[in-house]
């Protein structure tokens, strides 16, 4: 067993904190087997690479390859490990209230919460497939929504992620069986952490 690069973290509150918005078995799921198995398998492909000892940040920036019909298999399992950690961070119970600069900013950019709300679930109801939506802050400092096909983030195109929400099946198969509209809905209204999103910008 040589020492791996990469570990799994915990979440940040307990599986069954978030329920009943999403329930214990797809947090165990999701973090436990799926962002686990995306770590085993990462700190499988780096081994003996130049990316053996990069941060993880680095090798998603560094492997993503722009244009690419499909990505590669250490891009892809070092971003859905960014990926999933950020996500873990981004919700919490009992969503706290927006922070009052969050809520200007997205004012701004978007009109309204609402509006903000709707167009993000149009993002995630909108990617094709796998994949995810996002909030992101662009590098001159504009507010813009973004949808992304499987493992593709905000790092690949010099943005930073304000938040992100995963549209994989494997996040609300088990709680929402196919409707995917009902699960952004949820997400959007029982479980994003306002305040990490806000202490991101
Ligand atoms: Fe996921």
């Amino acid at each position: 067993q040589t020492d791996a690069p990469f570990t799994l973290p915990d979440l940040p509150y307990a599986a069954d904190a978030l329920a009943p918005a999403i329930s214990a078995e797809t947090m165990e799921l999701h973090h436990g087997k799926h962002h686990k198995a995306y770590v085993d398998k990462l700190n499988e492909l780096v081994q003996g690479t130049e990316w053996e000892n990069a941060s993880l940040e680095d090798i998603v920036r560094g492997t993503y390859q722009d244009g690419a019909v499909a990505q590669n298999g250490i891009f892809n399992n070092a971003s859905q490990h960014w990926n999933h950690t950020q996500l873990w961070e981004m919700m919490a119970p009992r969503s706290p209230a927006m922070p009052s600069e969050l809520e200007a900013a997205i004012k701004d950019s978007f009109g309204s919460v609402d509006d903000f709300k709707k167009k993000f679930s149009e993002a995630g109801v909108g990617q094709f497939g796998s994949g995810w939506a996002w909030l992101v802050k662009t590098a001159d400092g504009k507010l813009e929504i973004t949808k992304t096909e499987n493992g593709v983030n905000p790092l690949c195109k010099d943005q930073t992620a304000l938040l992100g929400c995963d549209v994989w099946e494997h996040s609300y198969y088990i709680d929402f069986r196919n409707a995917r509209p009902k699960y952004l809905e949820n997400f959007l209204a029982n479980l994003v952490n306002w305040e990490n999103v806000a202490a991101r910008m």
